[in-house]
């Protein structure tokens, strides 16, 4: 089982080289192994996967199975999981079990997977570095002292650490793609409205989106074909049935047009970071590329435009969790004020409290215009600009983050520098774009290799394409081979 992507392992699950409970199994105690050091996994659901394994199985052994038929996944702790907690990484759902499942837990299970866990995450996916989380911080499988990104960090973690073949994750400013990047593997942001919300708990509903991480852009690709399509209970969510991703992704790239952005590559980008993505770029015109630089010149207002959007929708999005309805309630309130007051207070971690303070403000009367509106404005220029470039050029590539993971505790009390870090990712988000982050070298400072990521962005809707200049990548590169020994 030494390749662990799904296509390697459907491979070896078709030729009865082991069946899905003894792949199953075999995660089962990579995590018992493991999950102790590395903290990828808030909750492990052995009795779950050995069950949907032994059904996966069965199917195989009647010949009714698809690709992902019997292979091993685990969920970010922020999609709901019938009969299973669900805590989005908070004490306020520390007690949560969900009474239904996700769009894109239904659509999994519907194609085989088996579910292993659900994975740690920032609290409610708020942060880069997965510190914010209740249940404690992940630690990078290439270096435990240091962070795996966030805020879908056990998920990149496990992917990263053999703790499962593929994982799910969100992005609302660059949760997959950061933490892909840190990680070492593949992580994909559909378009906006590409894949269900319904079930995934909300943190800014107009920015947040699923998305897939794994070993390869193919297993990208084959995970999207199950999670991508219309859902009537996400009224967001496009009409329309999604592409077959698998279908294109063989596609030459024989005069691709590639735009690298001018405001990326600037002082603030690590040497050896851009140097890994100006290897990626000869690789990109061996395969028959053309690069030139764009212009995305509203790119450095897109941070701020992103934490006063962010927090706002935050803000409402959370006015839920009020002791009342879900999870945590304080001890004994004397009345209802107080119960509402403490169990807030008591429920949500720092991050969060500070989050919901600047969007309630920034939606508060007198500032909204101010605040609001004109973050919605620069939000509008961002889109604009990324329009036009796509006028130009196919697909937009440069790195996915200034530098490779920091150490645990480096950055986590300096929020400015931490939410900066996120400059390359959140204004894909804010267009509602597709973006990935693919491997595509690594370093060596403190002596441990530390992998680098790039990111490809496609226009409106081109999750195809961007699959399939990533994978066309990965086959004429082996970054995405590379393991973290844990
Ligand atoms: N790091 C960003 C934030 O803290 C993005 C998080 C995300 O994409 N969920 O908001």
């Amino acid at each position: 089982m030494s390749d662990r992507t799904v296509a390697a392992l459907s491979r070896s699950l078709a030729k009865g080289e082991f069946s899905s409970v003894e792949l199953t199994q075999d995660y089962l105690s990579r995590i018992a192994l493991h999950n102790k050091g590395l903290n990828a996994y808030i909750t492990v659901t052995e009795e779950l996967a050995l069950a949907q394994a032994a059904q996966a199985d069965a199917l195989r052994a009647k010949g009714q199975h698809g690709p992902l038929t019997g292979i091993p996944i685990a969920h970010k702790d922020i999609f709901c999981i019938q009969d299973v907690r669900t805590t989005c990484g908070s004490k306020m759902l520390s007690n949560f079990i969900a009474p239904y499942n996700a769009t894109v837990v239904e659509r999994l299970n519907a194609a085989g997977t088996v579910t292993l866990g659900k994975t740690n995450m920032d609290e409610f996916a708020m942060g880069s570095s997965n510190e914010t989380s209740f249940y404690g911080a992940v630690r990078n499988p290439w270096d435990s002292e240091r962070v795996p990104g966030g805020s879908s960090g056990g998920s990149a973690a496990a992917v990263a650490a053999d703790l499962c073949a593929i994982a799910t994750g969100t992005d609302t400013g660059g949760s997959i793609r950061q933490p892909a990047a840190f990680c070492g593997v593949t992580g994909f942001k559909p378009s906006y409205g590409r894949i269900s919300r319904w079930g995934m708990i909300a943190f800014a509903s107009s920015l947040d989106q699923a998305g897939p991480i794994s070993k390869s852009a193919e297993d990208a690709a084959l995970m999207m074909n199950a999670m991508a399509g219309p859902d009537p209970r996400d009224s967001t969510c496009v009409d329309g049935a999604a592409p077959d991703y698998m279908a294109t992704l063989n596609d030459p790239l024989k005069g691709l047009r590639i735009g690298v952005p001018r405001q990326h590559i600037t002082k603030g980008l690590g040497a050896e970071v851009e140097k890994a993505l100006q290897e990626a770029l000869k690789v990109f015109e061996s395969l028959g590329a053309t690069v030139k630089e764009i212009d995305l010149p509203n790119n450095h207002l897109s941070v701020s435009a992103y934490y006063v959007i962010a927090p706002a929708e935050a803000s409402a999005n959370l006015s839920r969790f009020d002791g009342v309805r879900y999870g945590y309630r304080c001890d004994k309130p004397v009345n209802l004020e107080d119960m509402y007051k403490r169990s807030r207070s008591e429920g949500f971690g720092d991050e969060v409290k500070r989050r919901i303070m600047v969007g309630t403000y920034a939606l508060s009367a007198g500032y909204y215009d101010a605040y609001y509106l004109k973050a919605q404005r620069i939000r509008r220029l961002i889109k604009q600009d990324f329009d036009a470039a796509f006028k130009e050029v196919d697909v937009i590539i440069g790195p996915t983050t200034p530098h490779t993971a920091f150490k645990i505790g480096e950055k986590s009390d300096d929020p400015v520098t931490m939410y900066l870090e996120d400059i390359y990712t959140i204004g894909v988000n804010l267009a509602g774009l597709p973006g990935i982050s693919i491997p595509a070298g690594s370093t060596n400072e403190s002596g441990k290799a530390l992998p680098i990521g790039i990111q490809l962005v496609g226009s409106d809707f081109a999750e195809a394409k961007v699959l399939n200049i990533a994978h066309q990548f990965q086959l004429n590169t082996d970054w995405h081979k590379q393991t973290a020994e844990v």
